[in-house]
């Protein structure tokens, strides 16, 4: 049994690390950034009410983000193990995620600023089948369209340069200390998230297989 938590800033390849390891391993990949943006393209309540936080760059409400995490790790696929991808973001929700479930391991991605805004503002996604591309690192085949599906790439609200400035401060401010949190209770790891994604994996990998 697996339960990971990839903990990094965004723009640091959480979501491109967990959905392959995610394959690899027969994880489920558990993102509450997809959760969300899933009900806000489905115009749910939940969806309606997440919409400006996020849009802004800010965090949702933790009773919003924990109801639907909680109804996600319900699903079956979640009992034999998961990658968790964007949650918690704070201690409150490291909490709450304590009340829920144990966790065997916390990978911390550690990457340099510059890169990270790169990797942001040239961030581009496909709307229907989510994966993620980047126009400098890693281009689609036919420029503007999805390899997959052929569907039009678009570029995520949140990743306009005043939705990332926030997001960026909403980390330090609120995310970074969770790297305490865990490194207390002895769970937490380093991987350096700079390189190519087959690279990152690999580290990933040493990181994860290693008992200690
Ligand atoms: P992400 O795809 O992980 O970058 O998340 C995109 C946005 O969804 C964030 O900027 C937040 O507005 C919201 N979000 C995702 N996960 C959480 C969370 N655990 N707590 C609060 N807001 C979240």
């Amino acid at each position: 049994m697996r339960r990971v938590v990839f903990l990094g800033p965004p723009g640091a390849g959480k979501g491109t690390q967990a959905a392959l390891l995610a394959q690899a391993e027969h994880l489920a990949h558990l993102s509450t950034g997809d959760l969300l943006r899933a009900a806000v393209a489905a115009r749910t309540p939940l969806g309606l009410e997440a919409e400006g936080h996020m849009a802004a760059g800010r965090l949702v409400p933790d009773d919003l983000v924990l109801r639907i995490l909680a109804e996600r790790l319900r699903q079956p696929d979640a009992t034999r193990g998961f990658l968790l991808d964007g949650f918690p973001r704070n201690i409150a929700q490291a909490e709450a995620l304590d009340r829920i479930t144990p966790i065997d391991r916390v990978l911390s991605f550690e990457i340099p600023g510059d890169l990270l805004l790169r990797r942001l503002t040239g961030r581009r996604v496909c709307p229907k089948c989510q994966t993620v591309y980047n126009v400098e690192t890693r281009p689609p085949r036919v420029e503007g369209r999805c390899d997959n599906d052929g569907t039009a790439l678009v570029q995520r609200p949140d990743d306009h340069p005043g939705p990332v400035e926030t997001r960026l401060k909403v980390y330090a401010e609120q995310t970074a200390p969770l790297l305490g949190f865990y490194r207390q209770r002895g769970i937490l790891r380093s991987v350096d998230a700079r390189g190519t994604p087959e690279e990152v994996s690999a580290r990933i990998r040493r990181q994860l297989e290693d008992p200690r």
